[in-house]
């Protein structure tokens, strides 16, 4: 028997360095979390500030950025550390991913050298942690159209607006809270706290429930000027810090698909039917070989896409192509996997469903299956057909 990675021997692809990392972060999953992390789903909690703090120790928060207390390590050793997070759960590796590539990169990329040093050292350690506030309660796929706002008065800021589904809300230290100005879209730091500032939970999710979705409230929340994050203009601002977080997806759910996939495997080994293990049957090792499959596959992609992203020449239609691909098919994944664990596959008594049902949120965060499906329609005919 091989590991459904050996199939496509994998490793050759990558460097000790990365392998290292790696099993560093696999270590930290099998001690911290995967013991734990069903029961925190079936409950609805996390404990957030725990985990980022030991998140923080291993150094995988802002682990591809550079300077400001940051690993500066390579894309695809960014990308190994979402795949071992997310194998654990889609909710750790969304906790990672929007400190990482989408709080801490908005200030690492468009924030004052002040912004930068007051935020990303203590965020990097995980003693600090940030949102990151796009979508709102009508506009998701379209963020173009946000209602939320900042108006100058004086030499402050005031903000007006809700933002909804937002990853770490309640948990956070600090919100990047993009809003339409006079000038345009633009990126605001507004810390925990702040009066005018509210943050409630989103309850009663069946999918990501060891993760903390919230709302955000903005009412005539009043800032300083230096709040601002001076280097982002309009909605590229927003798009480039998703563009990151999307990378890191196309690998993390490769992870929930390895999860399910070997979990289905050590399974059916086990599991007899009619007098012979389920694995020996023609239709289970067909089911086998296809998931293997389209993992390998999927495993290659993200680890190519990581090359090119370190050469600097990974566009956003390629991420595209990754996210879109990789979400569903791990998502198919997961579902053969729970059929071959009958019965057994409903309940938290193995990671199948839970990442099944993860899945349905990676779908459609980061830009929705259907999104990125029009992304590379324009790429290939030229015609944008959002609209
Ligand atoms: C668990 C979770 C965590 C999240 N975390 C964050 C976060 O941290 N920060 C943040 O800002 N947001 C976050 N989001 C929000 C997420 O990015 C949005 O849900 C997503 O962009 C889709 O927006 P929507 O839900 O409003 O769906 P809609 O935009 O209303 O889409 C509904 C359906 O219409 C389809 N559709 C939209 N436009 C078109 C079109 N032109 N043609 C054809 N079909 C179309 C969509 O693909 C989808 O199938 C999170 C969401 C979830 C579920």
């Amino acid at each position: 028997m091989i590991a459904p990675t050996a199939l496509f021997a994998l490793d050759t692809l990558l460097t000790d360095e990365e392998r290292e990392i790696r099993s560093t972060v696999r270590r930290v999953c099998d001690r911290e979390i995967r013991p734990h992390v069903a029961g925190w789903f079936e409950a609805g909690e996390l404990p957030a500030r725990e985990l980022a703090r030991t998140l923080g120790s291993v150094g995988v928060l802002g682990m591809h950025l550079d300077g400001y207390g940051c690993a500066g390590m390579g894309a695809v050793a960014y990308g190994l550390a979402c795949l071992e997070l997310e194998a654990a759960d889609s909710g750790l590796r969304s906790l990672v991913s929007v400190q990482g590539s989408l709080a801490m990169y908005a200030i690492w990329k468009y924030g004052s050298e002040e912004q930068k040093q007051e935020w990303l050292p203590a965020m990097a350690a995980g003693e600090r942690i940030g949102c990151f506030g796009l979508t709102e309660p009508d506009f998701g796929s379209d963020p173009g159209g946000m209602r939320t706002t900042a108006k100058r008065e004086g030499g402050d800021w005031v903000l007006n607006g809700t933002k909804l589904w937002i990853t770490n809300g309640s948990v956070s230290d600090v919100a990047v809270v993009w809003a339409r100005t006079d000038e345009g879209i633009r990126g605001f730091l507004v810390p925990a706290g702040t009066p005018g500032f509210t943050v409630n939970d989103v309850k009663h999710k069946i999918s990501l429930r060891a993760s903390v979705t919230s709302e955000l409230v903005l009412d005539g929340v009043r800032l300083p000027a230096d709040a601002m994050l001076p280097r982002a203009r309009g909605l590229s601002g927003p798009l480039g810090c998703l563009n990151e977080a999307r990378f890191g997806i196309v690998f993390g759910a490769m992870g929930a698909a390895l999860d399910c996939l070997e979990t289905a495997i050590a399974y059916a080994s086990d599991r007899e039917v009619f007098a012979r293990p389920l694995s020996s049957y023609q239709l289970t090792q067909e089911k086998l070989a296809d998931m293997a499959l389209e993992l390998g596959k999927g495993l290659l992609l993200a680890v190519h896409l990581g090359r090119l992203k370190e050469a600097g020449t990974l566009t956003p239609e390629q991420v595209s192509a990754g996210k879109l691909n990789n979400v569903r098919e791990a998502l198919e994944i997961a579902r053969k996997c729970r059929t071959l664990l009958g019965a057994s596959g409903i309940t938290l008594e193995y990671p199948v469903i839970r990442h099944s049902v993860n899945l349905e949120s990676v779908l459609t965060y980061e830009g929705t299956s259907e999104i990125h499906a029009l992304v590379i329609g324009k790429a290939l005919t030229g015609i944008p057909a959002f609209k």
